[in-house]
């Protein structure tokens, strides 16, 4: 269990293969290549101590350091292109998986999901997995390479005094170690208190007019110099653990060389190594600094990784609550019968039977029909049509469709063969175009006029400059709720579906616009079966069949005139919308 996420990013590996291996090479070529400098100044240097060297020689010496240093920038821009080239592939990759498997989930996991940490796994937790493997492959390639060639060298020249200079590295080792942790947790504060200041701005610009409406400017201000002052504070305390850090390794790797320079210093006076081996062992002592760093850091860089790796796959391995069942039906050409058989549904459990949203219902709808649904607010409409296209599975009885059970249809055809307007209209913050067409790439411009002359769009949107190109904005902010509502109906009926499921749709247009629509709907409704809820009963008069929902359960069903003959909540809501429609005419 405890390693299977690293199956995840496997098939990346697999995948990259010959590039990872390309860039390994190339890394270890730079190794060796940093390891031949201090070989070739130790020539240069016992040939000068003895006054053995002419110019040309001291030409030809330097030249090689410059051809060395040309190979190894030339092989140093080899391996990062392919190794961080590499990490950033599996980045990619892990990031859409993610993305379609989220896309997947059904609303209940949404529900009880905030978006920020979301979010924050796919950044910060994709960040970390593409940071253990590139950095991570760099530093424990140098780590085992250079480092032991570095020691090997090193012990060539001289095994005491190796012993002797390599006495503070642990102190580097553990310290890199020690630090990098304490960098991580500062730096992790920071990035939160990063997305704490931006989620505050975003949201006091997104509630912008309620601030000024409620004069709470300086209010605002107040909390959101609060959310920053916390921003910097964080900051500061990654710079000061920054701050400790490099001069910390920076007195190890100095007592390093502070040793060799006295021990080693005695051994040239004493003839035991050239002073060509001392310069060239102060060099390989150099080079041994960044390996030991990357010895400590790179623990700490792949536990980071592997930790946001299992937090991913964890996402990976949910499964959606409502999927296909195995031998799911296809069922291309529904003829639009719809039948509840004691439904009842709860958003908390099955078992929970107090706060059922739905409760008991039964209706039978032959295609072609219409339903209309009212009740006060929260009395389980918007639930109920939820119900339809699965958004959520019903908790106890049967929702049939053509007589079949919606589990056991395929969900792909069965949502697309509904069309649904949401109460609250989601747009895009693409152009009218875009939000009527949602990707109905097949269909042209006059279809999609009339499916907004229909909804009452058109002309409004023909009085804009841009026309049907006219941009929206973030969720539609420069559209009034009307029509914002109006672009989600012309949407719905770009879909010629037998199922139209329509929530509230004439809740924010004014009396005439919305008499309008409803005559639309009614055209519509004929040869599909059509539920609309409405709190605007006029507006389902038309209905063949109209329910009265409260506290999720039917108390009266029956058409318009059986229901005002009824004289209950339906009869009494209508007399009194009917007084106030009078009032707001004159
Ligand atoms: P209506 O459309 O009639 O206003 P709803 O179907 O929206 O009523 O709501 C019915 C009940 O279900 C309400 O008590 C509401 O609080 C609850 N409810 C609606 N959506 C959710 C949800 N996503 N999670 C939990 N409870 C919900």
């Amino acid at each position: 269990m405890k390693n299977k996420s690293l199956s995840l990013i496997k098939p990346y590996f697999l995948e990259q293969r010959p590039r990872i291996l390309f860039g390994v090479v190339s890394l270890i070529i730079v190794d060796f290549l940093q390891l031949a400098i201090p070989r070739v100044i130790k020539q240069a240097v016992d040939e000068l101590t003895l006054f053995r060297i002419d110019a040309a020689a001291l030409w030809r010496y330097s030249f090689y350091i410059l051809l060395l240093g040309i190979a190894i920038g030339g092989f140093r821009y080899v391996w990062r292109y392919y190794l961080i080239g590499a990490s950033r592939r599996v980045e990619e990759g892990l990031r859409n998986q993610l993305f379609s498997h989220l896309q997947i989930l059904s609303p209940a996991y949404f529900d009880r999901t905030q978006t920020g940490d979301l979010m924050a796994h796919a950044t910060n937790d994709v960040m970390h997995i593409r940071m253990a493997i590139g950095m991570g492959m760099v530093a424990l390639t140098d780590a085992l390479v250079l480092g032991t060639a570095a020691i090997g060298f090193m012990l060539y020249i001289n095994v005491e005094l190796t012993l002797l200079a390599l006495l503070p590295a642990p102190f580097i080792v553990f310290g890199a170690r020690f630090f990098s942790k304490r960098m991580h947790t500062a730096y992790g504060n920071v990035q939160a208190s990063f997305s704490d200041l931006t989620e505050a701005v975003r949201e006091r610009f997104a509630g912008i007019r309620i601030i000024k409406a409620h004069h709470r400017e300086a209010f605002e201000r107040e909390r959101t110099a609060t959310v920053s002052r916390r921003y910097i504070a964080e900051n500061i305390q990654l710079a000061k653990v920054i701050g400790a850090f490099f001069p910390m390794m920076l007195f190890f790797s100095n007592l390093s060389l502070a040793i060799v320079l006295y021990l080693g210093g005695r051994q040239t006076i004493f003839f035991t190594i050239t002073p060509g081996d001392f310069v060239a062992f102060i060099s390989y002592l150099n080079l041994l600094t960044w390996p030991m760093m990357a010895m400590g850091w790179v623990t700490n860089l792949i536990q980071r990784g592997k930790a946001s790796l299992d937090r991913i796959q964890k996402i990976l391995l949910t499964a959606p609550l409502i999927a296909d069942a195995p031998d799911a039906l296809s069922v291309p050409d529904l003829a639009g019968k719809i039948t509840f058989q004691n439904v009842s549904f709860s958003y908390r459990s099955a078992e929970a039977t107090q706060d059922h949203a739905i409760d008991g219902i039964d209706i039978q709808l032959v295609p072609g029909q219409t339903l209309g649904i009212v009740g006060p607010p929260g009395s389980g409409k918007s639930t109920l049509l939820s119900l339809i296209p699965r958004l959520y599975d019903v908790s106890k009885g049967r929702l049939l469709i053509d007589d079949k059970d919606i589990k056991t249809l395929k969900i792909r055809e069965l949502r697309s063969q509904i069309a649904f307007v949401p109460q609250e209209p989601f747009l895009f913050a693409g152009s009218i175009r875009d939000n009527i067409l949602m990707g109905n790439s097949g269909a042209d411009d006059s279809h999609m006029i009339s499916a907004a002359e229909a909804a009452a769009l058109h002309r409004t949107v023909t009085k804009f400059t841009d026309g049907y190109d006219t941009i929206v904005g973030e969720r539609g902010v420069i559209l009034s709720g009307g029509q914002k509502q109006r672009v989600a109906l012309a949407r719905a009926l770009m879909k010629d579906t037998p199922i139209l499921l329509l929530d509230d749709p004439v809740s924010q247009v004014d009396t005439e616009t919305g008499t309008a629509i409803i005559q639309t709907i009614r055209a519509m409704a004929a040869g599909r079966t059509t539920i609309i809820a409405s709190h605007r009963l006029s507006a389902l008069r038309f209905a063949n069949r109209i329910i009265v929902l409260e506290n999720g359960r039917i108390t009266e069903s029956g058409d318009h005139e059986a229901l005002m003959a009824l004289n209950g909540y339906y009869a009494k809501t209508y007399r009194m919308q009917e007084i106030e429609e009078t009032l707001h005419a004159d």
